[in-house]
């Protein structure tokens, strides 16, 4: 019989195949029993329609069978079976679709871009065969053929006998070489294994006939083989089943060991989905951060499967960053048909699943923020960071979907709160969501400004993480209420004659403040009377739109060890303390002293923000000579 070539595409896609160094070749079955249960739901769906069909559904199998002496495996199904053209169309040809891009199969990467995200079908089995054998009846014919194939140099076409319907393909194994050990794909554990991991939920049972040693009855230590005709895969996913008839339990344990949790999840989320997007999702979050969550090695992404058969593990397109905490899977036919080949549609399809399942983990949260503060609460300590992240990346994008899943600390009993419970409980006039940064809730409390603030009654929100005030002046505003820093923009409190009596001070004494700034040094923008701040002697605020808080951040930052950009910072003294009459005074009477004076205070108020000052050594210095 003369030997046919495959068509050019088919040929270098056989190429890739058989030369392949994939490091999972182990895909090779998922592939096999994929196509095995497509052919078993044709004949399926033909039996609903066709009264020709006598097949029940519990009829169906699909049969694999390792043989090590002859080293082959074989892989059976009863389904609809190939006529002889369709064995030459199908199997002789690939990419009849004609839209699998081949440029990318140049070089090693795009060798495992297509063989690990999308599989080839049915010539993955030449990643471990040297010869492969297919022998097809198709439903209704009355002749079989056989299709022989050993690689690149074509394939033979012959009638063969076949008694029913269905399709048996036989692997040649290739022989072990010095890295590969191709016979483990002979080994009866090592099926079972791959068939759980990757095709558990097919349809149909899989099934061997399996071999153990066990003890004869009534010995001691005699043994005898006992085989077992065993279903390999538990068929029903967990998604697949009634939400009424999965138990707590079950998905805890589903969770643990597919996403390696030691914590049962805080919530699971299911979500089925008809329309535009047809697919079922099965979500957790997580009660906990994992350990390198914060860190650049943690990968975001979601179980990808198509009708039950698992094609991708980790597909990160399924989540947006700022949900990427959230585990799980999700489940699509509409993926089975184009997914190896037509990649540009499957991208489209990924996306709209992608915005219906961002949508659901959005009203998820809601739900839980509305309904189990305390649960939500634990939620914010472990993943706040995430969603904060979330609202400054991108330009501020994503900012309306998140702003109301935030959580603040407040000077509301150091409680948390959403910045709904902030502006419904506003005090009558106040057009501002005042807030103050520091490293702690307890050290930003004791800030001048804040208590100042406070004393009047106002509400004060603590942003104590690096990104905090990153992500309100990307907010901006909420409910028509912008965000202001009560250490830049406390005056706005005043009423309307404190704000007058301190501008007066301000002009009146202009020369006894830039006295003291010139004093200090470039280090301060401006000295300034100010009474806002409480009982307190000084304070520190800042004009323009950076804050000392974002100068600190800034200047951790990588690349910014020297040139960070600073803040415009200002020295403010209070009217209402003894000090301010003392500096007027020294002005008058002694003005080394007064420069002394102005330093020490300057060393003050950035102790008091928490900053630190530049020359201890030179601080102590200078309070010393005062002291003696
Ligand atoms: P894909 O499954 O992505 O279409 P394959 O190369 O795996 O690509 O298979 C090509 C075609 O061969 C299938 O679409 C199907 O029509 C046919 N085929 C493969 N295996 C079987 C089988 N076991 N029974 C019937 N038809 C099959």
């Amino acid at each position: 019989m003369a030997k046919k070539q495959f068509k050019t595409e088919s040929k270098k896609l056989l190429d890739m195949m058989i030369n392949s160094i994939y490091t999972h070749k182990e895909i090779f079955l998922r592939e096999l029993i994929s196509n095995a249960s497509d052919a078993v739901d044709k004949l399926y769906y033909r039996s609903l329609t066709d009264n020709g069909v006598i097949l029940t559904r519990g009829d169906y199998e699909i049969r694999i069978t390792p043989d090590k002496e002859a080293r082959t495996l074989t892989i059976a199904d009863n389904g609809c079976g190939m006529t002889r053209e369709e064995l030459e169309n199908n199997l002789g040809t690939i990419a009849k679709s004609g839209s699998f891009d081949f440029k990318r199969t140049e070089g090693e990467q795009s060798e495992v871009d297509i063989i690990g995200q999308f599989g080839v079908g049915f010539y993955s089995a030449f990643m471990v065969s040297d010869r492969i054998t297919v022998e097809s009846r198709s439903w209704g014919a009355d002749e079989a053929w056989r299709w022989v194939s050993e690689g690149v140099d074509g394939y033979v076409i012959e009638p063969c006998e076949k008694e029913t319907n269905g399709t048996v393909i036989t692997l040649h194994i290739k022989p072990d070489g010095d890295d590969e050990k191709y016979g483990e794909y002979l080994d009866e554990w090592r099926i079972e294994e791959l068939v759980k991991k990757y095709s558990d939920y097919i349809r149909y049972p899989i099934r061997m006939l399996t071999s153990r040693e066990q003890l004869k009855e009534g010995s001691k230590d005699e043994y005898e083989t006992v085989t077992e005709d065993k279903t390999l895969n538990s068929m029903v996913p967990l998604w697949k089943k009634q939400q009424s008839e999965v138990t707590d339990e079950e998905y805890a344990a589903f969770y643990r060991e597919k996403f390696f949790d030691w914590e049962a999840p805080a919530k699971v989320i299911r979500q089925k989905s008809e329309g535009t997007a047809t697919f079922e999702a099965l979500l957790f979050i997580p009660a906990h951060a994992p350990y390198n969550f914060y860190t650049k090695d943690y990968e975001k992404g979601l179980q990808l499967y198509s009708n039950g058969v698992m094609i991708m593990d980790k597909c990160k397109d399924l989540l947006p960053d700022y949900y990427s905490f959230v585990h799980g899977l999700v489940d699509s036919a509409d993926l089975t048909l184009n997914i190896s080949r037509e990649t540009l549609q499957h991208d489209r399809q990924l996306r709209v699943i992608a915005k219906a399942v961002e949508k659901k983990i959005t009203a998820e949260l809601t739900k839980m923020l509305e309904s189990e503060r305390e649960k939500y609460e634990a939620f914010w300590r472990a993943f706040g960071m995430q969603l904060k992240y979330g609202v400054y990346a991108d330009y501020g994008a994503h900012k309306d979907t998140l702003q109301d899943l935030l959580l603040f600390r407040s000077s509301n009993e150091g409680k948390y709160v959403t910045l709904a419970e902030y502006t419904e409980r506003v005090k009558e006039g106040q057009n501002k969501i005042y807030y103050a940064c520091g490293e702690t809730a307890e050290k930003i409390a004791r800030l001048p400004q804040v208590e100042s603030v406070k004393s009047k009654g106002y509400e004060v929100l603590y942003l104590t993480d690096d990104i905090d005030e990153f992500a309100v002046k990307m907010l901006r505003e909420y409910k028509d209420k912008q965000f202001s820093n009560v250490c830049t923009d406390a005056l706005d409190i005043a009423s309307d004659e404190e704000k007058e009596t301190v501008k007066e001070e301000n002009t009146k004494n202009e020369e006894i403040l830039k006295f003291m700034k010139d004093s200090i040094g470039d280090a301060v923008k401006a000295v300034r009377f100010a009474n806002t701040l409480g009982d307190h002697a000084v304070g520190l605020s800042t004009e323009g739109e950076l804050s000392l808080e974002m100068e600190r951040v800034l200047s951790k930052m990588p690349g910014n060890e020297q040139g960070a950009p600073k803040a415009q910072t200002v020295l403010e003294i209070n009217l209402s303390h003894p000090i301010a009459a003392k500096v007027k005074e020294l002005y008058v009477t002694d003005r080394d002293r007064l420069a002394n004076y102005a330093k020490i205070l300057w060393a003050q108020a950035r102790l008091v923000s928490g900053m630190g000052v530049d020359d201890p050594a030179a601080y102590s210095d200078l309070v010393c000579n005062l002291m003696v």
